[in-house]
């Protein structure tokens, strides 16, 4: 997503910045966020960006709307920077719907790596890669899932 990354950012920033004045999860997600918190924190990682809001996108909010009508099931999910310093994740709802509760979770928590640490994207890394998560990412993470985070959490404690 990082590409479109930038240019959404900027949009988003005219369009965000006023209706969130409050850090919004969205409940279904939440349960995300506690258990990535978790992880990290297993593994001696304590410190996270703060995040502003994880939820998924409404018809209001038009800049991220607008991706998920062009491309119904064509992104994942989008961590948005904003030059106030507000960070903002989007799950795309319809991409997260259609996947089993390994790719729901893997879904949310490759936003929440951007978000939270400013990870990059890392080619190959099948939790960090820029692609969309497969089923067969889902089904190797339900198998390997503790080699797949300590992997990506190890890059971060460095
Ligand atoms: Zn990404």
């Amino acid at each position: 997503m990082c590409n479109f990354l930038k240019s959404i950012c900027f949009i988003g920033a005219i369009i965000f910045q006023c209706n969130l004045s409050a850090q919004v999860f969205d409940p279904i997600l939440s349960g995300y966020v506690e258990s990535f918190q978790y992880e990290a924190r297993i593994r001696g990682i304590n410190h996270f960006n703060f995040l502003k809001c994880v939820k998924f996108p409404t018809y209001t909010e038009d800049s991220v709307f607008e991706i998920s009508k062009q491309k119904p099931a064509g992104w994942d999910g989008v961590a948005i920077f904003y030059e106030s310093g507000d960070i903002l994740v989007f799950i795309n709802r319809i991409a997260f719907d259609n996947s089993d509760e390994f790719g729901k979770e893997m879904i949310v928590y490759h936003e929440l790596f951007h978000a939270y640490f400013n990870y990059p994207h890392v080619p190959g890394c099948l939790m960090m890669k820029e692609e969309k998560i497969t089923s067969a990412d889902a089904a190797f993470y339900r198998n390997n899932k503790k080699k797949v985070l300590d992997q990506v959490f190890n890059r971060i404690r460095k």
